[in-house]
Order: C-alpha cells, then sequence, then structure tokens
C-alpha cells in the first residue's frame, strides 16, 4: 500500500469527545471513524488489525473442529422468549426493531438462542454430537456507558462458539480444550502474560463461567491477583474464594482489567428451555449439553492499542499490525530506490506500508510512529551513496544500518 493512495489522513488531534486512548490514537492514526458513542467504523488500516485478530482466532478455533458460519443479524422475538430473554428487564441492551407490518424483531446482541434453535433442524442423534461452531459477528449491544472507545462499543465484533455435546463429560472436556485454545490466542496476540483466566459464577447449579481479564489501566473490571501462587479471582467471586483457597484479602493485589473474553458452561438448562434433544443409542430423548465461548475482537484491538502504545502513537506488535514495514523514502534518488525496494519487499511477501508523499523526512517519521508499524525503513539520497539502510524498531527506537543485500533476510 501506498500511504498517497490511502484516502485517510493522520490528525494532530483526536476530537474533544474522545476520552478513551485507545479510540483517540486510533482516530489519530486513520484506523477508525468515530460516527457517534460507541459506534465506530474501521477504516483500511484498522480492518487490517482486525483481520489479523480474527484470523489467529480462527485457526486457533478451527484447530479444535469448530465450524465457521454466519448467523443473521435479524432475530425472531419467539426465540428468545423461549428462555426469558426477549424482555428488556432481563436484557438491559437489547435494540428492538419492526417489520413492515408490525412483527417486532431484534438486532443480535447475542446468538445463544438463535443458534440452539438453528440446530433442532441438524442434530437429531447422537450421531450428529459432538459439534461445535462459531463466528465472526457485529453485535448489537444498547450500552448504557461508552466511554471506553472500541473496548465498549454500541456496535462490536465478537467471535462467538458455540459446542454441542451428548454428555456433561463430553462438555467439560471441550471446554478445558477452549480454555487452552484461548490462551494459545492470547499468547499469539502477544497479551498472553497479561491475561488471566477467573472463575466466575454462572447463577444456576450446572451452570458457571469463566472470563479471560487481560490487565489493563483503561479496563472496566477489576481482578485480585496472589502472583506467587498464580492465582487470579474475579471481584464478583472473592469472598467465597479467600475462604476457600485459606488465603488473606491482605496477599492480593488489585488490578484493573479487561474481559477479552469470556466462556459459559450452560449445562442442558437451555437446550431444556427450549426443546432441542437428541436421541440416544437406546432410542430414548436425551438432554444435550451447550457450552458458549466468546472473545471481543474489537475489545481486544482496543486493549492492546492501550497496551502498546507511548506518547508518540501506537506500537503494534507483530502479529497484528496492519503492515510489518513502514518504509521512508527521501530525496529524488531515495524515491527511485524506494520504488524498486517496494517492489521487491512485496514480492517476497513482505507487507509493506509506502509512504511516498512529497512530505518532510519528519513528517512521515511522525506518522510512521504514530500509525505503529513495528518496523520503520529509510531510504535516503545519503543512505544510497553509503549503500546502506536505515531500519529502526518501533518498540525501541533502535535504528540500525542494513546492506540492501541484507534486507529481505534482515527484515524476515
Ligand atoms: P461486559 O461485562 O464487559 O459487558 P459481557 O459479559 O457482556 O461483557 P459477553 O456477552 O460474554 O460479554 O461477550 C463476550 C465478549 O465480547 C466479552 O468478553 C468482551 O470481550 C466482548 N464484549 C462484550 N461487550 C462488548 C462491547 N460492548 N464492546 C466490545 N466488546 C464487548
Ligand atoms: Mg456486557
Amino acid at each position: 500500500m501506498r500511504v498517497s493512495k490511502l484516502f485517510t489522513k493522520t490528525l494532530r488531534d483526536a476530537p474533544a469527545d474522545e476520552v478513551a486512548k485507545n479510540a483517540q490514537l486510533l482516530i489519530r492514526a486513520g484506523f477508525v471513524y468515530k460516527e457517534m458513542a460507541g459506534v465506530y467504523a474501521y477504516l483500511p488500516l484498522g480492518i487490517r488489525v482486525v483481520e489479523k485478530i480474527k484470523q489467529i482466532v480462527r485457526e486457533e478455533m478451527n484447530a479444535i473442529d469448530s465450524n465457521e458460519l454466519i448467523m443473521t443479524g435479524l432475530q425472531r422475538r419467539e426465540v428468545w422468549e423461549k428462555t426469558g430473554r426477549w424482555s428488556d428487564e432481563t436484557v438491559d441492551v437489547w435494540f428492538k426493531t419492526k417489520l413492515q407490518d408490525d412483527t417486532e424483531l431484534g438486532l443480535g446482541w447475542s446468538h445463544e438462542e438463535p443458534i440452539v434453535e438453528m440446530m433442532k433442524q441438524y442434530v437429531k442423534s447422537y450421531k450428529d454430537l459432538p459439534v461445535s461452531l462459531y463466528q465472526f459477528q457485529t453485535k448489537m449491544r444498547n450500552e448504557l456507558r461508552a466511554k471506553s472507545g472500541i473496548m465498549r462499543g454500541r456496535e462490536f465484533v465478537m467471535k462467538d462458539m458455540y459446542s454441542f455435546h451428548a454428555t456433561s463429560e463430553d462438555l467439560a472436556a471441550y471446554y478445558d480444550k477452549t480454555i487452552e485454545a484461548y490462551k494459545r490466542v492470547y499468547d499469539r496476540l502477544g497479551i498472553g502474560e497479561d491475561t488471566y483466566v477467573t472463575f466466575a459464577s454462572g447463577g444456576a447449579f450446572t451452570k458457571f463461567s469463566h472470563e479471560f481479564q487481560t490487565v489493563c489501566d483503561a479496563g472496566e473490571d477489576v481482578i485480585y491477583l496472589h502472583r506467587d501462587k498464580n492465582i487470579a479471582i474475579n471481584e464478583e467471586v472473592i469472598d467465597d474464594a479467600v475462604r476457600e483457597l485459606g488465603i488473606s484479602r491482605d496477599e492480593l493485589e488489585q488490578v484493573k482489567t479487561a474481559e477479552t473474553g469470556n466462556i459459559f458452561n450452560f449445562g442442558s438448562q437451555k437446550t431444556d428451555e427450549m426443546g432441542l434433544y437428541y436421541t440416544g443409542e437406546d432410542g430414548k430423548q436425551q438432554s444435550l449439553f451447550i457450552g458458549s465461548y466468546g472473545i471481543g475482537i474489537t475489545r481486544a484491538m482496543g486493549v492492546i492499542a492501550e497496551k502498546f502504545s507511548d506518547d508518540k502513537g501506537l506500537v503494534w506488535p507483530e502479529a497484528v499490525a496492519p503492515y510489518a514495514v513502514y518504509l521512508v523514502s527521501i530525496g529524488t534518488k531515495g524515491s527511485e530506490e524506494a520504488d524498486r525496494v517496494y517492489e521487491e519487499l512485496t514480492n517476497a511477501g513482505i507487507e509493506v506500508l509506502y509512504d511516498d508523499r512529497n512530505e518532510r523526512p519528519g513528517t512521515k517519521f511522525a506518522d510512521a510512529e504514530l500509525m505503529g508499524i513495528p518496523k520503520r525503513l529509510t531510504i535516503s539520497d545519503r543512505g544510497i551513496e553509503s549503500g546502506e539502510y536505515e531500519l529502526t524498531v518501533r518498540s525501541t527506537g533502535e535504528t540500525k544500518l542494513v546492506a540492501p543485500a541484507d534486507l529481505i533476510d534482515v527484515l524476515r
């Protein structure tokens, strides 16, 4: 991509009404556009980050045999009425609308009930189980507060996965497998070390859940950490946990976190309520067990932006960066050489954002830093004379000289 072809421009200032650091930086760098509070458009640079995060999640969900699909955004009232969750008293984030004949519809804030309903058509016998499905989708939630930038959207991208099992043991095994898959996701996203799995109660006896809480000053949650014992406890269950583990509250460190993932074991409660059963080997109708597993894709992007940034701008980890290299040309000869290098690197499969604009070096450097591209490659008239390019690492600020012949190896 050439910067001269990007329609976005970097901004010196974020909109005055934007209070979240993640959104301020992402808006200034041209990754997102603020439509209104809690509602953001993803621009060319922004969608590359979203897609990178999605691809990591996709690979890990495929690795545990889940099938990708896309459910619908428009949902039926009757489906949610079966579990009592159509009511605005039970679910306070509904956006609802109507067909021209006045039939009420909901805009998907979750897909648990619709997917259970859908599976009545596909799961009949024990032979059809287990099965796991997932999607990436824009969820609509009428959130009360939307002051956390893309970390809390009224419209946001979630990966939601649902698994269906013949026995609670089979569900438990898959649930544990998913926890491991999630850990791999957070590791690959560069936030593994700061992400803790916490237990949360789910209300009814057979129901429980785990949250994936990522340490982040801008997060809206709090967890309690025992770093030596590697224990992380959710605020909601702190009193019970302290009693059960026989530890004192003083031993625990209170940290702010963002919930980047949440998984639920529903047992057979929801499937029983909705009438999804299967026929066992003995020909008898049996209860079916399900789990539900979410990852906030755009929230994760916001958390990464918060955690990996400095006074100059964003500092993307390589795995999710929109481009690997920001190529800066300086001078006439520098530009000719940079044109050639751009082709060469692109052909070698290296993702390059090429600042081919007729701007001062300082302007180009500042944009490279604001956008947070991991490496900056500078090709100048002076460098060509000495036979060296300049390579600067965004996270450390370290600069080294690279001979043209070594360039691809060094970048790889
Ligand atoms: P929260 O308590 O933060 O509102 P939740 O418990 O409602 O989250 P889930 O319904 O379990 O969240 O959704 C799964 C994941 O989707 C969450 O773990 C979070 O990462 C993400 N998520 C939830 N709500 C939002 C939102 N408004 N904006 C962005 N991401 C969200
Ligand atoms: Mg919520």
